[in-house]
């Protein structure tokens, strides 16, 4: 750090994730430069953080280089829901893997430190659960979700490459789902669908029979992890789960969006999608004892300021 504040870049800054990030490190004293093509982040999400003087914002895609001069680099650019991501499956590739060596060469050339948004979904289908960080992942190479599911891996793989070839400082984080204020309302992640479904009073659409699981960590609680995670001693790389291990059906989360928010929306079944996980749960033992991170908001009391997000957007 050359001056009083932490110079940090936020790829992907005007996204969910990003734009809660842009707003932590703010809190922190942080000098950020928000770096975003407003591919599925919009202006929206970080327009309230604008006239900051230590709020920068640049309209630019990854895939191509940067120059510029910072201390840390929070890695997040890359549409994350499938609908978003199937999108143009190719740019997606592209924005993981460009993306990561642009942004990998600009911290070799800066010496700063690195974080890279991985992802659950590199576990694939898993066939361990929970899913603990030495776990190989199974992963369809040529499925519909491999361009995201396999940039993700090739990110991981230039990353340590990076950190054994060139001795960068490198933070993989592997997020499982997280939900919260500025999900994409029109992304089909299950809980923007499921909660926006109910406000309106349509059906709730569960894909297959509702048996699946996943685990929904609070947007607040997963930034504190990334946060710690930046932090840590050099020697803490990651590979990291980041997520709330608090397992549940699919079912189970539609019939507490409906008690949650008075719905008289009926339940529905759908399809499943093609290579839809059966299961997801993070084994975050190596962020409690490496990070002392544990998720501490309840599905509740995240899912009432979701809903209330949504709620004020509708009005
Ligand atoms: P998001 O779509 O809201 O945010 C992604 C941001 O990246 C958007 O603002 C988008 O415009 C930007 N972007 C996309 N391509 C870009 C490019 N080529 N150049 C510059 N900017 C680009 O998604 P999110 O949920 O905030 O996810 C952020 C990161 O976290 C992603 O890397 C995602 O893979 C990862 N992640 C998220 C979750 C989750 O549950 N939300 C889970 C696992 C991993
Ligand atoms: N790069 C960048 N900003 C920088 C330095 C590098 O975007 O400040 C990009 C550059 O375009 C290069 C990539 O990062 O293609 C990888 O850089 P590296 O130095 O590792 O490799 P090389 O320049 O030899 O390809
Ligand atoms: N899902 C569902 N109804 C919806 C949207 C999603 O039943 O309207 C299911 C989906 O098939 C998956 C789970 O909810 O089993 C989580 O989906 P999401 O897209 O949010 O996350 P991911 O599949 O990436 O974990």
């Amino acid at each position: 750090m050359k001056y009083g504040r932490k110079r940090v870049l936020v790829t992907g800054g005007a996204g969910f994730l990003g734009s809660h990030l842009c707003e932590r490190l703010l809190a922190d004293g942080a000098d950020v430069l928000c770096v975003d093509n407003f591919f599925t982040g919009t202006k929206e999400n970080i327009a309230h953080l604008i006239g900051n003087p230590y709020f920068e914002l640049i309209r630019h895609d990854v895939t191509f280089p940067l120059y510029v001069e910072v201390d840390e680099i929070y890695n997040l650019a890359c549409p994350a829901s499938p609908i978003h991501y199937q999108r143009d499956p190719v740019q997606t590739t592209k924005t993981s893997v460009h993306g990561a060596i642009n942004m990998l060469g600009l911290a070799k050339r800066v010496g700063a430190k690195i974080f890279q948004a991985s992802t659950s979904e590199v576990y694939g289908d898993p066939e361990v659960h929970p899913q603990t960080e030495d776990y190989r992942g199974a992963v369809n190479p040529i499925g519909p979700r491999a361009c995201y599911d396999e940039g993700k891996r090739c990110a991981e793989t230039l990353f340590f490459d990076y950190w054994r070839q060139h001795g960068l400082r490198i933070k993989v984080a592997r997020i499982f789902n997280t939900y919260g204020p500025r999900m994409h309302p029109d992304d089909g992640r299950v809980v923007s669908n499921f909660i926006v479904q109910a406000l309106e009073g349509r059906p709730i659409t569960i894909y297959g029979d509702g048996s699946q699981t996943r685990s929904f960590c609070f947007v607040d609680d997963l930034i504190d992890g990334f946060v710690r995670l930046m932090n840590s001693p050099d020697e803490v790389t990651g590979p990291i789960n980041l997520g709330n291990p608090y397992e549940m059906t699919i079912r189970q989360l539609a019939e507490l969006v409906i008690s949650m928010t008075g719905s008289k929306s009926e339940l529905i079944t759908k399809p499943l999608p093609a290579d839809d996980p059966l299961q997801r749960q993070p084994d975050i033992t190596k962020a409690k004892a490496l990070l002392d991170w544990t998720p501490g908001v309840a599905l509740e009391t995240g899912l009432t300021r979701t809903i209330d997000y949504f709620r004020a957007r509708a009005n």
